[in-house]
């Protein structure tokens, strides 16, 4: 077992079941809160449901072949960028990564044209002015208005999340939809801008421009990707939280949260085991993790609501290729593939009008990839018929479903690999209905509760909860992705060294 560790039958609940923070989940919000806070000094137990931890940033081997599952690349790793800093404290840097491609870390296809996202701001624009001469200085604008909302994030971190307040920032309360528009002032430009952005969702209606900013931002800035397993995050997380003394706990459901006079003394795992803590963070989805506590005083009914009634983005159908080898050719970039040039509709329009095509860095060092996973956007209603099902068991109208989608993403990865399917050993699918079951999401969500541009108040949540000393952390609060959750680790930092009074090292 890689990262975690099994309860161990002999723990002592009198010596060993006393921390100062308990943490629900070991995705990368809660493993990067239980290394902040145990390198602070205090101590960390952190309850994972899964076998394995790590939540979406879980890698899995199939036919001795490893793969990711949501992790593909990650922005803003180069000196002075969004996420160094972080990464540095957090023992991430020393990773294996890979920088991706400067002059096209991303390539956007419309129809039968591709269009580049270069690294650097200027370059960005400068790259894409030469498809688009008569827009240089929208190009430049856009560009500017990235970098000025990763100079917000940047200041923000530097001053001390306190400092500034919470998340404020007035993009949030922008559509990047109306923003895109107005800046490209060109239909086709409009699409390509948008193009890199599918795992944004893409809902023209809710998806603020602050949410796009950013995470467009940190991959202009420069874009990496990691030489071997994403689990390699976790595993070093974990590694941390251990050498500061803190546990991760494999196989460890909480299954309830213990109020004692007003506060929370305790979390029940596994239906039985405790563990006790002066502050508990969850990494779970808001919603869940208030069912682990279905009657408190302190929490009221229009609270429960709110976070039960939130809607959540939609989830993505995988798949994952295993290559013959020496087939196909390494691309350092993502590739975005679009049935049309309507970016912003065609997820809803057509199955698998809309995909991601990734691929990993040779695990040899020479030139041909051995796999590449397809992303496609899947809605619930989709797979909903076999919500009663668990993996493994859903019958064979959903392998047919599946392997029919599948089909439907090779054939659009070819338009850029011509030949793929023949290149192809093996095959793996996981839906909507695989990340509800491994993950705990709504709905097969892949990002959590959707932010709302016009609703920002009722959709961004606090880490705070009506309990003191009961925080939330994770993809659900704030920005979703690499970058978002870690943004969200601090602020729940700080919230837990203030329920905790402080101070230790
Ligand atoms: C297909 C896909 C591809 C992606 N690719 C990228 C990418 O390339 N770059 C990027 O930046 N982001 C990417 N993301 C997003 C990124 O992976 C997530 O935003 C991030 O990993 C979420 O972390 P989290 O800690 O918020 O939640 P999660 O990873 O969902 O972790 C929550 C954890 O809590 C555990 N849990 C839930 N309930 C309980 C309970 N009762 N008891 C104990 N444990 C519990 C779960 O098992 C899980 O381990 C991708 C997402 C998807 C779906």
């Amino acid at each position: 077992m890689k990262g975690g560790t099994h309860v161990p039958l002999f723990l002592n609940r009198d010596d060993m079941m006393k921390y100062d923070i308990a943490i629900i989940g070991s995705g990368l919000g809660g493993l990067e809160c239980g290394c902040l806070l145990a390198k602070r000094g205090f101590s960390v137990c952190i309850l994972e449901k899964n076998g394995v931890p790590g939540g979406s940033l879980q890698s899995f081997g199939r036919g001795g072949m490893r793969f990711d599952t949501g992790f593909h690349c990650v922005g803003g790793l180069d000196e002075g960028q969004s996420l160094r800093p972080l990464f540095e404290t957090l023992g991430l840097m020393d990773l294996p990564w890979r920088r991706m491609d400067d002059d096209g870390f991303a390539e956007v296809v419309l129809g039968d044209r591709s269009f580049f996202f270069a690294s650097g701001h200027e370059r960005f624009a400068e790259r894409l002015a030469a498809d688009f001469p008569r827009r240089r200085e929208n190009l430049k604008r856009f560009a500017a208005v990235l970098r000025e909302t990763g100079e917000g994030l940047r200041r923000m971190l530097d001053a001390g999340v306190s400092a500034t307040g919470s998340y404020g920032n007035e993009a949030f309360g922008v559509r990047a939809f109306d923003f895109l528009r107005r800046t490209a002032d060109d239909p086709l430009l409009f699409n390509v801008l948008s193009g890199a952005s599918l795992t944004m969702e893409l809902n023209a209606a809710t998806l603020p421009l602050y949410v796009f900013a950013q995470i467009n931002n940190s991959f202009v800035q420069s874009a990496w990707r990691l030489d071997g397993d994403g689990s390699a995050i976790v595993d070093r997380l974990a590694e941390n939280v251990r050498r500061n003394g803190g546990a991760v706990l494999t196989g460890a459901k909480a299954t309830r949260l213990i109020e004692t006079d007003g506060r929370i003394s305790a979390v029940e795992f596994n239906g039985g085991e405790r563990v006790e803590a002066r502050c508990v963070i969850s990494d779970a989805h808001p919603a869940a993790t208030l069912e682990l506590i279905p009657e408190s005083r302190r929490i009221r009914r229009v609270y429960r609501e709110r976070l039960s009634s939130l809607e959540n983005t939609f989830g993505f159908f995988t798949v994952h290729l295993h290559l013959r080898k020496n087939t196909v050719r390494y691309f350092n970039r993502n590739i975005f593939v679009y049935d049309s040039e309507d970016v912003w509709g065609e997820h809803r329009r057509s199955p698998a009008g809309a995909t991601l095509v990734s691929c990993r860095v040779p695990c040899d060092g020479g030139e041909f990839t051995d796999n590449i996973d397809i992303l496609t956007p899947m809605h619930w209603e989709e797979v909903e018929r076999w919500a009663d099902t668990t993996v493994g068991r859903r019958g064979d109208e959903y392998r047919e479903f599946k392997r029919r989608r599948a089909e439907r993403c090779v054939a659009a990865a070819e338009r850029r690999i011509p030949g793929l399917a023949k290149c192809v050993e093996r095959m793996h699918t996981s839906s909507p209905l695989t990340w509800r079951d491994y993950t705990g999401t709504r709905r097969g969500s892949a990002y959590g509760i959707r932010k709302d541009c016009d609703n920002l108040l009722y959709t961004m949540i606090a880490p705070q909860t009506p309990i003191a000393n009961l925080l939330l952390t994770g993809q659900n609060l704030n920005l979703h992705g690499i970058l978002g959750v870690s943004m969200t680790s601090l602020f729940t930092c700080e919230k837990a060294l203030d329920a905790l009074g402080a101070s230790k090292r």
